[in-house]
């Protein structure tokens, strides 16, 4: 029998929902970072085996929409929690349990269909000492709507495959969505897009919070050689933010550029010719022409 279903994995920023994805796949497909919102857009990725096919669809992380781009990301999240079959609520170790308000401990619980099967997942369990561990477990256990409470620890690789397991049970007989080959939906411009994301958040650190975006501007592989040409573009909000990206004598983009470069070679499994330029465009989150053109636009989710 062959199984098939869509999950999609639903938490706070940083809770880690883009580590256990990428331990799942194995591919580099979701920007991770530490600072929250680093995953703007509804990323899928796909896990194959030669039973089962399992849909994963990751969010951006729930808060209040401060521009319209946070009013692009709630919406995302809505639209990601219709027609799947299991929902992960992930939380981490910063999880506070409530005294009171029960109903609200997960976001659009209501909203949910009954057919869908909720797991909580306790991540960083690393980190997160046995008994804590337990009063957590036992807080979500008393919802009537969460089947299972699961704790792993993405980053080491713990009881993901566990987790794994639960949800190939859970899942009913169902088609091959996808074909073997993929496992994202993304394209290859977003995959670049999303590696050169994760390498400005890492090497900017606090300096540069959420106010840059990336787009390819072109990629082309070569007639006459195996190598792909990429021009990218960085924006961000204000010039004092493009001298801190570039960096004295374009050290710091260069440094960007090369690990970006080199990441992005073993997910295309290509030579690539990466040139990134940066440009300022104020407001630009509140600019809905610009959000569209960026791809952000709620007509397409
Ligand atoms: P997302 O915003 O929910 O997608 O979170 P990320 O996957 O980007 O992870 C946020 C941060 O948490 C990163 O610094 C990860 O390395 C870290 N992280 C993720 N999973 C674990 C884990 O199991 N244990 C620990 N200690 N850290 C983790
Ligand atoms: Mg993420």
């Amino acid at each position: 029998m062959f199984k098939s279903g869509f999950v999609t994995i639903l938490g706070k920023a940083n809770v880690g929902k883009s580590t256990l994805l990428n331990a799942i796949i194995g591919e580099k497909i979701a920007a991770i970072s530490q600072k929250p919102q680093t995953t703007r857009q509804k990323i899928s990725g796909i896990y194959n085996d030669e039973n089962c096919q399992i849909v994963f669809l990751d969010t951006p992380g729930v808060h209040d929409p401060k521009n319209k781009l946070g009013e692009y990301m709630i919406e995302s999240v809505r639209r990601s929690l219709e027609d799947i079959d299991i929902l992960l609520y992930m939380v981490d170790d910063e999880f506070v349990i409530p005294k009171d308000d029960k109903g609200l401990m997960i976001p659009f619980l209501g909203r949910i269909d009954d057919s869908v099967k909720i797991f909580v997942i306790v991540n960083k369990t690393d980190k997160i000492p046995i008994q804590r561990f337990e009063k957590i477990k036992s807080y979500f256990d008393q919802f009537d709507k969460v089947n299972r409470v699961i704790g792993i620890s993405a980053i080491e690789n713990r009881a993901v495959e566990n987790l794994l397991n639960i949800i190939k049970d859970e899942l009913d007989e169902g088609p091959k969505y996808y074909d073997d080959s993929i496992y994202t939906e993304m394209s290859e411009r977003d995959i670049v897009s999303e590696i050169i994301r994760e390498k400005i958040l890492r090497y900017m650190q606090d300096e540069i919070p959420h106010g840059t975006s990336v787009s390819v501007i072109t990629f082309s592989e070569r007639d006459d050689k195996p190598i792909i040409d990429i021009d990218a573009e960085i924006i961000c909000e204000k010039s004092s933010h493009k001298g801190m990206i570039i960096g004295k004598k374009g050290r710091k983009l260069k440094g960007i550029a090369k690990a970006a470069r080199q990441d992005i070679e073993m997910a295309l499994d290509s030579k690539v010719n990466l040139q990134i330029w940066v440009k300022v465009k104020p407001k630009w989150r509140d600019n809905a022409a610009e959000l569209k053109r960026r791809g952000f636009d709620i007509k397409n989710i």
